[in-house]
């Protein structure tokens, strides 16, 4: 502690030191000393006494240090020193205090905020000096300085912020920034006082924000979320909202809300998820469009499959039965040849062709035609082995291919199949019975590929029908010379109606009684430009097979006729005309109406004909050939049973058949001379005929001996070379007026 009067001032000689003065200074000095403040007195600007604190102030250890010291070194510089001089002794002067505060400076050379107050001691006389108090507010000019600039800072927040920053009491605006004004569309200050209703589209919307908000400031919690704001304009603002209150405890203190426009966000937003559903959408029709296209090809390829394999199957199969086909056969049929020729094990082809299925065609319809089809085809198939194969080529042609089968195991095979057609088919009420023709060929022998094995079991079935149908027959190479003339002859006679190639030629018939013609048999004749004459024994076959023998038969019928009725008006009225009939054309149902017609066409009577007819129309369907028969006989044509004794009919059938002579087969009449079986078999034809009332003309006479026979047994007529070859109609002319003069034609049998 400095003593006060220590100051060389108050210790100065010569001044008295009365007790009370002194009293006084050294209650002066204890105040000072005591004092939070620096306390200094000056004269002519040098210290003249100072307290501790304000040495303390500047830095210095004592106050005594400080005496005599120019206050100058307290200032920043010089010119500081002088202003303040130049600013405090005017207000000095005038005996008021002058008060600043200014940066000072330490000894340290450090500078300082001070707070002075000073004043002169005698304002009347300033040499006395000046008392001046000094307080050091550095400490809270920094802090203050802080907090202005914090305050700064926060403006600055607040003016520049991107969002709007609003401060309401009771609802109503108490401040906000520029950027609040702004983004609703208000001048600035335009809103100061307002209430919040102003930037809402409706009571109702402002309501709702205040039931939504209020509730958590109240509780002190900050609200965040969506509102709906409206701007000056009336155009909808749409904003996230922070609020708070600004003292939960104090709701009179007001909140603070601040507030982004999110509106371009939200359009962004609806537009990002509006583009989205687009997408998606895009994405689903898309994907559905792409699942329908996927499923369009799925079903495509599937069809395609379906149709592929359908092609495949028509292709390979036939449509009617499910056999395979030809190309399916062939293909078969090549691998099996293969396998024949590398491991030299055999392989049979059975050609199979059914007798007379055209029949059924025609008289049944293709309908039964197509039924008994399906159920042969199951027959044969039941017949062979799995590893054979059985196709059908159309119609009624089959092949079976049989591989490993020699000509035992094909014979076998063909025998089976022989077997299993005996057995009738019910196809609807129809009992029908099939027989098939057969042709065997065998690996290699005859054929080392597949159609020439074909072609050889084709040429060994067309024998075996040749044979007599019904049964089958191996290949030989006989064959292939005559199937080839086959095939010539059906080609061959398509033409030859057309082209006139026919004629007929007549043989006379003669009465055994009389002598004379009774009556002649129209016998067809073909003489083809390169083939020659034809035999009819060799076409008839042919042309019953493709059919033409019924365009072939009308027309001999027809050309017959004609003779006939030309004959009957030239002097042969009682004559009778022979015409050879198919059982082809037998069967056919309008036969009787065609006869009938063709007789009133001519003007003849119906006896005048006589329609000869081979055993076998009575084979297939015997009580359709009644029918037939009786229908002929109720019109008055006669019928003769040709070749009598060549087949299976007996002589009570004839009766039943209405016949009114049956021709005896040349093949008896050929040996009578010398065969006594011959003989006896004749005799007694002729013998039961007369017993039957059918009359009996013999065929094939060509000797004087046949004919003294023929004539002992009682034979009505005789036909053969020993009277007549079968001749042109007028070379046979000239030989019925040749034999005219002998007896009467008026002889002629009742
Ligand atoms: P068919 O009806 O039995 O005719 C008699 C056949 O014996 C005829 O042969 C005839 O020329 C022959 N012939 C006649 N007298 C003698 C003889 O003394 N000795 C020998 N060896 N033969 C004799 P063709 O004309 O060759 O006729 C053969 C067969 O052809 C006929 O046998 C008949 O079944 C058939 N045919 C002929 N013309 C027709 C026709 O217009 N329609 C039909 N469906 N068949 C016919
Ligand atoms: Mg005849
Ligand atoms: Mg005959």
């Amino acid at each position: 502690m400095s003593p006060l009067y220590s100051t060389p001032e108050l210790q100065r000689p010569g001044v008295a030191t009365d007790p009370p003065l002194h009293r006084t200074l050294r209650e002066q000095q204890i105040l000072l000393d005591s004092a939070g403040v620096g306390i200094v007195f000056l004269r002519q600007r040098s210290v003249v006494r100072c307290n501790q604190r304000y040495a303390e102030i500047f830095g210095y250890a004592s106050s005594a240090r400080l005496v005599g010291i120019n206050t100058e070194a307290f200032y920043p510089d010089r010119d500081a020193f002088r202003e303040l001089g130049r600013m405090a002794y005017p207000v000095l002067a005038q005996g008021q205090s002058f008060r600043v505060e200014r940066q000072l400076r330490r000894r340290d050379g450090t500078l300082f905020w001070g707070s002075l107050t000073g004043r002169l001691i005698n304002p009347h006389d300033t040499t006395e000096g000046s008392i001046w108090i000094l307080d050091d507010i550095d400490e809270q000019k920094r802090a203050q300085a802080a907090l202005s600039a914090a305050e700064r800072e926060k403006q600055l927040l607040f003016d520049s912020a991107m969002v709007g920053i609003v401060f309401l009491r009771d609802r109503h605006l108490t401040r906000c920034n520029d950027h609040f004004e702004q983004m609703l569309g208000f001048q600035p200050g335009e809103l100061m006082g307002s209430s919040s209703r102003r930037w809402y589209a409706s009571d109702e919307a402002w309501e709702e924000v205040g039931h939504r908000c209020y509730p958590f400031l109240a509780s002190g919690q900050s609200y965040e979320g969506e509102v709906e704001l409206c701007r000056k304009d009336g155009t909808p603002v749409i904003c996230e909202v922070r609020s708070k209150s600004i003292d939960p405890a104090d709701p009179s203190q007001g909140s603070i809300w601040i507030t982004m426009d999110i509106t371009e966000r939200k359009q962004a937003q609806a537009a990002l998820s509006r583009a989205h559903e687009e997408l998606e959408q895009q994405v689903q029709d898309r994907t559905r469009e792409l699942r329908e296209t996927v499923d369009n090809l799925h079903r495509e390829i599937s069809d395609r499959k379906a149709d592929q394999e359908r092609i495949y199957w028509l292709a390979h199969y036939d449509a009617l039965t499910g056999l395979p086909n030809r190309a399916l056969l062939a293909e078969r049929a090549q691998r099996a040849i293969q396998v024949a020729q590398e491991k030299g094990t055999p392989l049979a082809v059975i050609f199979l062709d059914l007798d007379h299925f055209k029949h059924v065609n025609d008289s049944l319809g293709h309908r039964v035609g197509d039924a008994l089809l399906v159920e042969i085809a199951k027959r044969l198939r039941a017949v062979v082995r799995d590893k054979d194969t059985v196709a059908r080529l159309g119609g009624d042609e089959f092949i079976l291919l049989l591989p490993g089968a020699n000509a035992h195991g094909a014979a076998r095979v063909a025998s089976k199949l022989q077997e299993a057609s005996r057995q009738h088919y019910q196809i609807d009420h129809h009992e029908l019975t099939m027989a098939p023709s057969m042709g065997v060929a065998l690996f290699p022998q005859d054929g080392s590929d597949f159609d020439t094995l074909t072609q050889s079991a084709d040429v060994a079935m067309y024998r075996a029908k040749l044979d007599g149908r019904n049964t089958f027959r191996f290949f030989t190479p006989e064959m292939q010379a005559q199937s080839v003339r086959a095939l010539q002859l059906e080609n061959a006679l398509r033409r030859a109606l057309e082209r006139d190639q026919f004629r007929l030629h007549y043989q006379p018939q003669m009465s055994l009684a009389t002598g004379n013609v009774r009556s002649v048999e129209a016998l067809l004749r073909w003489q083809h430009p390169q083939l020659g004459q034809v035999s009819p024994a060799e076409f008839i076959p042919i042309a019953e097979d493709s059919g033409q023998i019924l365009q072939i038969g009308e027309w001999v019928l027809r050309t017959a006729l004609a003779q006939l009725k030309a004959w009957r008006s030239c002097g042969f009225p009682g004559l009778t005309m022979a015409v050879n009939l198919s059982a082809i054309q037998f069967r056919q149902p309008q036969l009787p109406e065609l006869v009938s017609r063709m007789l009133t066409e001519f003007d003849l009577p119906p006896d005048s004909l006589e329609l000869e007819l081979t055993e076998g129309v009575a084979v297939d369907d015997p009580h359709a050939a009644v029918a037939t028969m009786d229908q002929l006989h109720a019109r008055g044509v006669r019928m003769s049973m040709d070749d009598f004794g060549t087949g299976y009919s007996s002589l009570s059938q004839l009766k039943r058949f209405q016949i009114f002579k049956l021709k005896i087969d040349q093949s008896f009449v050929r040996d009578l001379g010398n065969d006594s079986n011959d003989r006896a078999i004749v005799s007694a034809i002729i013998r039961m005929a007369q017993a039957l009332g059918i009359r009996t003309t013999a065929e094939g006479v060509e000797t004087e001996c046949q004919l003294e026979f023929l004539h002992e047994q009682g034979c009505d007529e005789a036909q053969g070379y020993h009277f007549s070859t079968p001749l042109p109609a007028a070379d046979l002319e000239v030989f019925m007026r040749q034999h005219l003069h002998r007896d009467s034609p008026a002889d002629a049998l009742a």
